[in-house]
């Protein structure tokens, strides 16, 4: 397999947003700064005889720094068209924001797009369990889920499916209702696409047990995140996250972890 990270923009988060942690603590770890720029990733994985995108970033947005994806895949040699599989960690809209075109069109015409059953389910099954300040999103995510069903280019999987050899959907629940991480494996390696599970890669490593104000479930994305990394360090995975600058293999220490570069040798 051959993994590519597809920046389609960047973002400013604020140090505020940092939970369970000392404020003179995060800003310290921020280098002093009160808010972190931070990439908005998708990832391009090239399979024995499939072509994979984990989520799609943010889309055209006239106030955002975002929709670089067509461009960026176009770097690595791959137009939309060539993708096969689109998988989806959650549906905040740094994540899906890219499936459709301006006109309202599928943008990856030959992609089955798969998402996790309790992601969808969560945000579109009951809406009056949804929080009411994210109820505003369901008409936007129905246009997006409904251009790909009537193609019958759409999949809602379970908990722990095996998508394809080497590729697993794994439920990581705290962030949103169905939050997913994906895991490919090839040759003994590992690469875990961990989507939303770190947010601020200068904090949240040395300190796994604080949390960002857009988890849903605080206490329960805490735990994941613990969970997660332990099994990473153990492992050696890389991990791939829709905001960390770049790909990195956990080292204990401490309480937390170091992060090494995984593509230094
Ligand atoms: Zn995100």
């Amino acid at each position: 397999m051959e993994v590519w990270v597809i920046r389609d923009g960047q973002i400013s988060l604020e140090a505020s947003l940092l939970q369970g942690l000392d404020p003179a603590d995060a800003r310290r770890m921020l280098g002093g700064k009160d808010a972190a720029m931070t990439p908005v990733n998708a990832f391009l994985v090239r399979m024995p005889g499939k072509t994979v995108l984990v989520d799609t970033g943010i889309g055209k947005d006239p106030e955002e720094d975002s929709g670089h994806l067509t461009e960026q895949l176009a770097a690595a040699g791959v137009q939309a068209s060539d993708i096969d599989l689109v998988l989806i960690t959650h549906y905040h809209f740094d994540h899906i924001g890219g499936l459709l075109k301006a006109d309202g069109t599928r943008a990856f015409p030959k992609a089955q797009l798969l998402v996790p059953r309790r992601e969808h389910d969560f945000w579109l099954q009951d809406p009056s369990r949804l929080p009411e300040r994210l109820r505003g999103r369901i008409p936007k995510l129905k246009a997006i889920f409904s251009a790909y069903e009537r193609a019958g280019a759409f999949r809602a999987f379970e908990e722990g499916a095996s998508l394809a050899p080497g590729l697993r959907a794994v439920a990581a629940q705290g962030h949103t209702g169905g939050h997913t991480i994906y895991t490919f494996t090839s040759e003994g390696h590992e690469l875990w696409c961990i989507g939303d599970l770190i947010h601020f890669g200068a904090v949240q490593f040395a300190r796994p047990e604080a949390g960002i104000a857009f988890d849903l479930d605080g206490e329960m994305a805490v735990q994941i995140r613990q969970a997660f990394f332990l099994k990473a360090a153990r492992s050696k995975a890389v991990l791939a996250g829709s905001h960390l600058p770049q790909l990195v293999r956990l080292e204990p220490k401490g309480a937390g972890y170091l992060t090494r570069p995984a593509l230094q040798p």
